[in-house]
């Protein structure tokens, strides 16, 4: 019966995969008909990129999303604008966005070879520029939950809103590493593991795209930023990097070359330099790497006006010219110039001196086609009539709980302070107790996501969720809405009222930020949240405290005060209602960090660190050094029951060539409530040519327990899970002894070719 399934299957596929051949066979003769009767502005102008406001009524001031006649005809006609992205001032609601893009299409149909505009945006939780859309938790909360099925699933909502907007391409996944907590976009991270990365990357990638393009369910993903974008060396959004070369292919590029494999359609630019060579100028990264190595055959997008800074801010382009001469060249398909036209005279001039060859304009334009082809843009490149139906469905909410749920990650909890009994009294103080934005964090129906009055009028402040718990009368909430209210700091009134309160939540942590606007100098919690901890402390209460944000700001100091700590992070929509639910024991937390918590600026220490970072001698007591010693350590978070873990085994100790490593490991939930919990596999190489990391992650699975139940997990991992980047930068697994590590448990094994 296995068999004949096997055989039904095998020429199931091989019938989808000769279907899915010949569709390309297809695509590619249209795309060919359509090159050979385009004049070089058509095919420059499909190369150009622009910024809504440059056709809006009003520019960047729009908010009703009106289209200027004018405009949008020199757009189309006189540019031949092959592609538009973005919003102008906020959000603007479904219909709006519907007719928008159907003004845009309607315009090309005026052309002569009518190519449809490809529309793109950045839903990077949830569609960020429609109105009441979805906010699902950003990337580090996704981590936190480490479960790629809640990824998928987030994905595929955001897919059918984005698609119910009219739009059919989306800047998401980011793929970048949260290695560097000052970075403003760390948030928008899968934390500091490359395995969490790659793995949750490519279950986005999958969620926006799998459904097939055509299909009014899906959109065409954009990875981004490649590469390196994260680890620039200040902190600082799109200051430079200095990375070695094994570095980059150890950590960051494994990342890419997942999402390559699951099949991203396109992917953008890193706007930055690495070793003083800007990402949009490095033939070896966008030709050589990108496209040679990894096989990446989809769209090159750059960033935000990344071709004319490599004149104007990285100054390796004399002229405007050179730069995009130098850009196109490496490798670039598209320029998101996107506020002007002056990429597409710069090309045409470059073109006509022989500085870019047609064949490298030909090679852009035809991916840039096949992108079109591919989301059936061609076929209808208005929003679908079917897919306006597929905007705010009810049950899109239950989604959006459930990911909040588990992202909300409990680290602290001293004598089970937690969870609180409904009958508590309780004081909530703090910047972020009655802080929509700070909740949700970036991309949020605004850029910035802090602009409250765009939020969906059902939106939930940790104040409102906890006063829902405990009732009214037993809620104290000092302070008053937003994050900057001043009375968010009234010591007099917390004093005042402390003593009517069983334990007092002190909300603190940032407002929501994204890219420069988001940039500080240092990790340090702002004075005034430290002196208002600190006149919380004084109150003798007993103190659970919410850390509401998107990268890690030093607690260290305030921690041991604190009976609890959650950290729900910028987890969308639901974040609110998902902390109160942990608080008052009516979820179960099971979220894990997915980063390494800080305790001071010198001890910024990833898990998988060498072990030179480790503690070694200490010749004077007065030096501090501790190696890896973090205030919450990678893959820390506590539950209301309890896992214990036994009987771990390996299918073989002497691992040979490509066998397969099963290993197994009974997990029982020892405690008095269910709870989900995330296994995790971890391998250490324990003599190796380059210094050996302490740890990797190499496999998770999260499973439910019931109260008492147990349940055996399996992993099956080979020889490249147990691979590294050599001094050659080959990736390799070198004969020896390895050490599994689950849990407390840890086994001993060896693999050789
Ligand atoms: C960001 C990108 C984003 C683009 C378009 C840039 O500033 O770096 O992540 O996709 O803007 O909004």
């Amino acid at each position: 019966m296995k068999h004949k399934l096997f055989i039904v299957s095998f020429f199931c596929c091989m019938i989808s995969c000769a279907a899915i051949a010949q569709v390309n066979k297809n695509t590619d003769a249209q795309v060919e008909q359509l090159l050979k009767k385009m004049t070089l502005d058509d095919k420059i102008g499909q190369m150009t990129q622009v910024t809504l406001a440059v056709i809006a009524k009003g520019g960047w001031a729009n908010t009703d999303g009106a289209l200027d006649p004018a405009l949008l005809k020199a757009a189309i006609h006189k540019y031949h604008v092959g592609s538009m992205l973005n919003t102008t001032a906020h959000a603007l609601d479904v219909d709006t966005w519907r007719k928008l893009i159907k003004e845009i299409q309607d315009e090309t149909k005026q052309t002569d070879l009518k190519i449809p505009v490809l529309y793109g945006l950045d839903a990077i939780h949830g569609q960020t520029y429609t109105l009441n859309s979805t906010l699902f938790p950003h990337n580090i909360s996704m981590a936190a939950t480490r479960n790629p099925a809640l990824v998928k699933a987030a994905a595929k909502i955001t897919a059918k809103e984005l698609r119910a907007s009219g739009v059919r391409w989306n800047f998401a996944p980011v793929l970048d590493l949260g290695r560097q907590p000052l970075w403003s976009r760390f948030p928008e991270t899968y934390g500091e593991d490359v395995y969490i990365g790659k793995t949750l990357g490519a279950a986005a990638i999958k969620g926006y795209e799998e459904d097939g393009l055509t299909n009014a369910t899906a959109v065409a993903s954009c990875m981004k930023h490649y590469l390196g974008y994260s680890a620039s060396r200040t902190g600082k959004d799109r200051t430079p990097i200095y990375m070695p070369e094994i570095e980059m292919r150890e950590y960051y590029l494994p990342q890419f070359r997942e999402a390559v494999k699951a099949g991203s359609s396109s992917i953008m630019i890193n706007s930055s330099d690495i070793n003083g060579t800007p990402v949009h100028a490095s033939k070896y990264l966008l030709t050589d790497v990108l496209r040679k190595e990894l096989g990446f055959k989809g769209l090159i997008v750059t960033d935000w006006e990344d071709i004319i800074r490599l004149h104007t801010i990285h100054k390796v382009a004399a002229t405007p010219r050179e730069a995009v001469v130098m850009a196109i060249n490496a490798g670039i398909d598209m320029s998101m110039v996107p506020g002007d036209y002056s990429f597409f005279d710069l090309l045409k001039e470059a073109v006509a001196k022989k500085e870019v060859p047609m064949s490298r304009i030909d090679d852009a334009v035809r991916r840039i086609l096949q992108l079109k082809f591919k989301v059936g843009l061609f076929n209808n490149a208005y929003a679908e009539e079917n897919a306006r139906a597929n905007f705010g469905r009810p049950e899109y909410q239950t989604t959006a709980l459930e990911a909040a749920h588990e992202a909300v990650t409990l680290v602290k909890n001293s004598n089970n302070i937690l969870p609180l009994s409904k009958s508590s009294k309780v004081l909530v103080i703090g910047p972020t107790a009655q802080s929509i934005a700070a909740l949700n964090g970036s991309w949020s129906y605004t850029w910035q996501g802090n602009q409250e009055e765009w939020y969906p009028k059902d939106s939930k402040t940790l104040a409102d969720a906890i006063a829902a718990k405990a009732g009214a009368a037993n809620t104290i909430i000092i302070g008053g809405k937003g994050f900057d209210n001043k009375a968010n700091y009234d010591v007099t009134a917390l004093n005042s009222n402390a003593a009517n309160a069983d334990v007092i939540i002190l909300c603190l942590g940032e407002n929501a930020y994204a890219e420069s606007p988001g940039n500080i100098r240092d990790l340090a919690l702002p004075e005034e949240q430290v002196n208002l901890a600190k006149a919380v402390f004084a109150t003798g209460k007993k103190v659970i405290l919410i850390l509401q944000e998107g990268r890690p700001r030093f607690i260290t100091d305030i921690e041991p005060k604190c009976e609890a700590i959650v950290l729900p992070f910028w987890s969308g929509r639901k974040t609110a209602e998902a902390t109160a639910d942990v608080l008052f024991g009516d979820y179960n937390p099971n979220g894990r960090m997915p980063f390494s918590y800080p305790k001071s600026m010198g001890e910024i220490v990833m898990y998988d660190h060498k072990g030179t970072e480790e503690k070694r001698e200490i010749f004077n007591a007065d030096v501090l050094w501790n190696g890896y010693d973090p205030l919450f350590a990678f893959g820390a978070g506590l539950s209301y029951t309890s896992f214990a873990y036994s009987n771990l085994q390996l299918s073989t100790t002497a691992l040979k060539g490509d066998q397969k490593l099963t290993i197994s490991v009974t997990v029982t939930n020892t405690g008095k409530i269910d709870g989900k919990h995330t296994v995790e596999l971890y391998s250490k190489d324990l003599y190796a040519s380059i210094v050996p990391n302490n740890k990797r992650l190499r496999a998770f699975e999260k499973i439910d327990l019931k109260a008492g139940e147990t349940k055996q997990v399996k992993f099956v991992i080979d020889k490249n899970d147990l691979a590294f980047v050599n001094a050659q930068l080959k990736t390799v697994t070198e004969p020896g002894e390895f050490e599994i590590m689950v849990g407390d448990l840890t086994a001993k094994f060896t693999w050789n070719n």
